[in-house]
């Protein structure tokens, strides 16, 4: 069948115009303080490619214990 041959392993990042295999994935809070713009609202985890974790990171400098300021906050 061909319909059998798309490879559904790894989905595909979130980051709007971007179609690169996703890295990582993250809590749609902590995207949303950086300027990445997204495919879809309403998110709620958000799949990030190597280069747009990168530029996320980037962003996101000088909180380097993000994490667990989020969880504090759930
Ligand atoms: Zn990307």
């Amino acid at each position: 069948m061909a319909l059998a041959n798309h490879d559904r392993s790894k989905p595909v990042c979130d980051v709007d115009g971007c179609n690169c295999e996703s890295e990582r994935s993250f809590n749609i809070k902590q995207v949303s303080r950086s300027s990445l713009s997204l495919k879809s609202e309403g998110l709620r985890q958000v799949h990030l490619c190597k280069e747009h974790y990168k530029a996320y990171k980037k962003e996101t400098k000088g909180h380097r214990q993000i994490d667990q300021v989020y969880d504090d906050f759930e």
